[in-house]
């Protein structure tokens, strides 16, 4: 292991370093500066978030520019303006001795003349999110025909999100000649386009294996019937009183009920999505940041970019409908050297994506028992044990120990502990004392459909399935038909979802709202010259389903062809497997207006 001198820093960064308390490279550090350092070359660097990357690019970076001009030499292009600002901090705390230096963050929602005011001082490092970047070069606000290295950030991220004519505009504006280095978690086909587009015999690097998760991250999962996601997630967080959380969810609503949910059941929780304002949103992530929100609710959007690395467990409420996002999802614990823990709570229906995720992360998954009530009252009673013990006593209580011990002078020490103890027991044991097992073998039957109470936010019966006739043989994959429908309907990222593409056929699901919306806008559509129709699910797999709407022969033909090949060719499994996986759509009955948590409130306000 080599220290930040041998890397070839110079005094001015190892200073900044010494300051940041940074004893040693990380494993991404040690790759990458000595390259970057060293030889004007592109770079494509695989590695997570909370790896260091920032300084892997950023010590480069501030070592290579020229502090004394005022043009810019540098641009960082991040998925969002959270990360960008958390970028462009860094950059400023690493380069703090290196006189004359300007960052500037450009990234939409806010001012768009203050930023350019500041670019005009002279930036020689432009930190941007990609909207906003073109848009100031369009308006001529920003210089970037001189910048000499360009960096890629979370390249993945920003495909993700739709970036990729941004950026491509955006890179057009840039010198022939420049470096670029492109940082990514994942390594999908389209970044690996990106990088053949744009880069020129890229020098690459990996830490860890592609797309693999950090390695002191575990990973569990807990199964449990859907109706009692919301329940198992309420054991999660008891049986760690600890606890500081990214819960995932799939959709904005399944969030917002998530997290209202919640704080009306006593927990410390906030909801981060989409459809909450800026300012909504950034409050919500300075209660997170100064731990004043224990179990943050998020969708996968917006929690892209969250950078506070002492979160202790990712929950996934719910599995990400593309499973390669479940990487991000899980790198947002177990950053900077500490360890955490990737929760899944799955149904059966969901449990062999298990598996390909496993695969994907080349990773095991533990599976789990979510603890059963007892367990809790133990854990939090033990938890409380071990506060008070290491509680420092405050002596503001002096003045009122008198009449204390007066009233307990007949109160043995073993006594007290026992009614002190209670205190605190009793709401626990109360409300768990009849709690059931919500735990379900792996090999029994799904009782998915049932209606005993609980409430899964997450359930189908808030969204539609459907089918449309595009597929693979129309050149979508699922990212490309989730972008594709979003900007046809004008829906956000989050409102397409489970998007399945199969050879001559795909299927994906919008909440029920926009179920009027989407067959209306499909009742005449062409696309490249052909007619695409879509149609509501019946939830049978089998592709029994009559059709209704004229038209039919095509996709019929088509259809039935997928069903006995596409299948095998995608690799998704049998026939039933697609089956499960139609049933998405809507079938349930289950009622999320039942109250399962209230009893609970009681038990849980009383932590702190
Ligand atoms: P990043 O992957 O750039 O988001 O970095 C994650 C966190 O690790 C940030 O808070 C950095 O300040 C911190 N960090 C970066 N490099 C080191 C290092 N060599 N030693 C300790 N912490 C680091």
């Amino acid at each position: 292991m080599s220290t930040f001198q041998e890397l070839g820093l110079n005094d001015d960064l190892l200073h900044a370093i010494t300051d940041l308390g940074f004893e040693k490279p990380s494993e991404v550090q040690e790759k990458a500066i000595p390259i970057l350092l060293n030889s004007e070359t592109d770079l494509v660097a695989l590695a997570q978030t909370g790896t260091g990357k920032t300084a892997a690019f950023g010590f480069p970076m501030l070592a290579k520019i020229d502090v004394n001009s005022r043009t810019t030499q540098g641009l960082i292009l991040s998925p969002t303006r959270e990360l960008c600002l958390q970028i462009t901090n860094e950059m400023k705390q690493y380069g703090k001795y290196c006189k004359g230096l300007n960052v500037v963050a450009i990234y939409g929602g806010s001012s768009i003349t203050d930023q350019a005011r500041e670019v005009k001082r002279g930036a020689q490092i432009i930190v941007a999110t990609p909207g906003r970047m073109k848009d100031m070069i369009s308006r001529r606000l920003v210089d970037i025909s001189k910048i000499q290295y360009s960096v890629l950030d979370e390249a993945d991220e920003m495909l993700n999100m739709g970036f990729k004519e941004d950026i491509t505009d955006i890179l057009s504006h840039t010198p022939e000649d420049k470096n670029t280095w492109l940082f990514s978690a994942t390594m999908p086909r389209e970044v690996a386009r990106i990088a053949k587009k744009f880069m020129d015999n890229p020098q690459e690097i990996t830490v860890g294996n592609k797309n693999e998760s950090t390695s002191n991250v575990t990973h569990e999962y807990y199964l449990v019937n859907s109706r009692d996601r919301y329940q198992a997630l309420k054991r999660l967080a008891d049986a760690n009183p600890d606890i500081f959380s990214v819960v995932f969810c799939r959709t904005k609503r399944d969030t917002q009920k998530v997290a209202e949910n919640l704080i009306e059941d006593g927990y410390s929780a906030g909801a981060l999505h989409g459809d909450l304002s800026q300012n909504q949103r950034d409050l919500v992530m300075q209660s997170f940041r100064k731990n004043q929100i224990q179990m943050l609710v998020a969708t996968d959007v917006a929690a892209r970019g969250i950078d506070v690395d002492d979160i202790t467990h990712v929950i996934n409420y719910q599995l990400p409908d593309e499973i390669e996002t479940y990487t991000h999802r899980s790198g947002r614990t177990g950053r900077a050297g500490k360890n955490g823990i990737s929760m899944v709570i799955v149904s059966k229906s969901e449990v062999r994506k298990i598996k390909s995720i496993e695969r994907i992360i080349k990773r095991e998954f533990e599976k789990k028992e979510v603890p059963d009530g007892m367990e809790i009252c133990e854990v939090q009673l033990m938890s409380l044990a071990n506060k008070i013990h290491n509680t420092e006593v405050n002596h503001e209580i002096d003045k009122y120990l008198t009449s204390i011990n007066e009233m307990f002078e007949e109160t043995s020490k073993e006594e007290l502990i026992k009614k002190f103890f209670s205190v605190e027991f009793t709401r626990f044991y109360n409300y768990y004392q009849k709690s059931k097992n919500l735990n379900v073998a792996e090999g029994s039957r799904d009782r998915e459909g049932g209606r005993e109470g609980g409430r899964d936010f997450g359930g189908n019966s808030n969204s539609t399935r459907y089918f449309i006739n595009v597929g693979e043989k129309d050149g979508f994959d699922w990212m490309k038909l989730k972008d594709f429908l979003k900007d046809q309907l004008q829906l956000g990222r989050d409102d397409v979802f489970k998007v399945e593409v199969k050879e001559s056929f795909s299927f994906f699901n919008t909440e029920n709202e926009t179920k009027d919306k989407v067959l209306a806008f499909f009742t005449d559509f062409k696309h490249e010259g052909r007619f695409v129709n879509v149609e509501v699910s019946e939830n049978r797999g089998g592709g029994r389903r009559n059709d209704r709407r004229g038209g039919g022969g095509r996709r019929d033909d088509k259809r039935g062809g997928g069903r006995r090949s596409d299948d095998r060719k995608g690799g998704s499994g049998s026939r039933s497997d697609r089956r499960r996986s139609n049933e998405g759509g809507g079938s349930s009955r289950r009622s999320d207006s039942d109250s399962g948590g209230g009893k609970f409130a009681g038990a849980r306000r009383s932590r702190r």
